[in-house]
């Protein structure tokens, strides 16, 4: 099968690279193939046979044209530095232009050793690589930024981990493998030359429009600040904890990246971690915003001999841009929130009404993916799935009044917005109960129950007959959610 590559990262980057091959695997066998996605990469597959994706999708038959590579990148993991990360477990295939013109990266993820793999096996197990397909595809249904899953191959060899896994390689696209990671490698080892050479490479990808700026890395800062402070608003806005907020695991193109032990919340407690590795909640759901900061520091670090290189006097704007975070972020919070809450019109008295409305859920532990989804039934003037959702109908009923005043000043009716808001609030999410039933299923060798969630999750929006259960919270008392990062 051959794949019209378009290689500018190794064309135009070398050095900043190492070429790589990926591992032979036994016996790959396709566990899902996202055709969809691949129309709109414009990837010729109408010929290629299950079995003939399985072979190139797990690297046994690499498509003809590909230059295969692993990217060097450092990252400041659990706020530790570390000099020398990279693809450990990833092989950057190439690049593709889609037809709509956009440029995608084709990456296998767990295709054996690469010359950054360390002490690691370069594999990855079923179970990370189906959660990752599975979860990237629910936020993008969602709309939330996020790289795309494109096919899951079981390779017929074990992985060792706690104990012996199948294994698998997923393939994930991504508008770049480009994180503050990559930064950090090059302003670490080699100082402003190659941090400017990566820094213009950047913007001709992502963002063409800065290349005229006067301080085009002072803007590239600037713009990934802003496509950071939407990304996690959107995160939160949704109920999901990333787990891993490292440095190497932000990406420069405002995309979510490198799905390890993400979660979504179910009933809402601000404080909630689920990865078994974030002893100290470093990276809880509501740390997200803080952290998002901290990383936006570290990039503007890496970046400043390049900023300076420009003009000595924007380091003191690239310092200003990132004492502006919280403030940038929190605008953006807003501003989510208001479409959550169904609020087209922004008002001063918003704040109240939303850092008002945390205060409740965290008291009464509401399901928060459920709860927009009832005050939205609120503007119909069904008030079950509210009284459902609390320890006893009055129990939220001043909050609620406050949101009606707000209402108010709204134009369009009552049915409209409460349209409006179900098309931001999704009923269905990956809930945890349901995904981890559904990754011990696949691990045992049944993909149904990991299917049918996969096309739940696809459409999160609309009420369908027969997916209830899929809508619903863990029950109460099935223990604390717990985590694993799968590497
Ligand atoms: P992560 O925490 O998953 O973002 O990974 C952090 C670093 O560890 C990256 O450089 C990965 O490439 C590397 N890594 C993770 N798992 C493996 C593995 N099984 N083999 C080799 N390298 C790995
Ligand atoms: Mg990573």
């Amino acid at each position: 099968m051959d794949i019209a590559f378009d290689n500018s990262f190794h064309d135009a980057m070398e050095g900043f690279y190492a070429p790589a091959e990926a591992a032979v695997p036994a016996a790959p066998a396709l566990l899902v193939f996202n055709h969809s996605l691949a129309a709109s990469l414009g990837l010729d597959v109408a010929n290629a046979g299950d079995e003939q994706l399985a072979r190139v999708f797990s690297g046994q038959e690499p498509p003809g044209g590909a230059n295969p590579i692993a990217l060097a990148y450092a990252g400041h993991q659990f706020g530790h530095f570390s000099s020398q990360l990279g693809d450990g477990r990833a092989l950057l295939l190439g690049e593709v232009v889609a037809p709509d013109g956009k440029r995608f990266d084709i990456q296998l993820k767990g295709s054996g050793p690469t010359p950054f793999s360390r002490n690691g096996d370069g594999k990855a197990a079923i179970g990370p690589v189906l959660r990752e397909f599975l979860v990237s595809e629910a936020m993008a249904a969602m709309g939330v930024p996020t790289t795309r899953a494109l096919a899951a191959v079981a390779t017929g060899d074990r992985v060792q981990r706690e104990r012996a896994h199948p294994g698998a390689v997923l393939t994930r696209i991504a508008s770049s493998h480009i994180r503050v990671g990559t930064f950090q490698f090059f302003a670490a080892h080699f100082g402003a030359d190659h941090v400017v050479r990566l820094s213009d490479y950047t913007v001709r990808r992502h963002f063409p429009e800065l290349a005229d700026a006067a301080n085009p890395h002072l803007a590239l800062l600037d713009r990934v600040i802003g496509l950071q402070c939407d990304l996690v608003a959107h995160w939160l806005g949704v109920g999901f904890i990333h787990g891993v907020m490292n440095t190497d695991n932000v990406a420069i193109s405002g995309e979510t990246i490198d799905y390890g032990p993400c979660a979504f919340m179910d009933r809402f407690a601000v404080d909630t971690v689920f990865s078994s590795i974030d002893a100290n909640g470093r990276y809880a759901y509501g740390r997200q915003p803080q952290i998002l900061h901290w990383n936006m520091a570290r990039f503007a670090e890496a970046l400043l001999p390049a900023i300076n290189a420009v003009d000595p006097a924007d380091v003191e704007r690239a310092k200003a841009l990132v004492t502006a975070i919280p403030d940038r972020f929190r605008e953006a919070w807003f501003t989510r929130m208001r479409t959550k809450l169904g609020l087209a019109n922004a008002d001063d008295a918003d704040a109240e009404l939303i850092d008002g409305l945390f205060d409740e859920l965290e008291r009464l532990r509401v399901d928060f993916t459920s709860f927009f989804r009832a005050l939205a039934m609120l503007l119909r003037g069904d008030a079950a799935m509210m009284e459902a959702l609390l320890p006893d109908p009055d129990a939220m009923a001043p909050w609620i009044a406050g949101w009606w005043a707000q209402l108010e000043r709204e134009t369009t009716g009552p049915a409209l917005r409460a349209a409006a808001m179900d098309a931001v609030n999704p009923l269905y999410i990956p809930r945890n109960h349901m995904v981890e039933a559904a990754l011990a299923a696949a691990e045992a060798g049944d993909m149904a129950p990991w299917t049918a969630l996969l096309d739940v999750v696809r459409h999160p929006y609309a009420v369908r007959a027969g997916c209830e259960a899929f809508a619903e919270p863990a029950p109460e008392d099935s223990g604390p959610y717990r985590t694993f990062c799968g590497t």
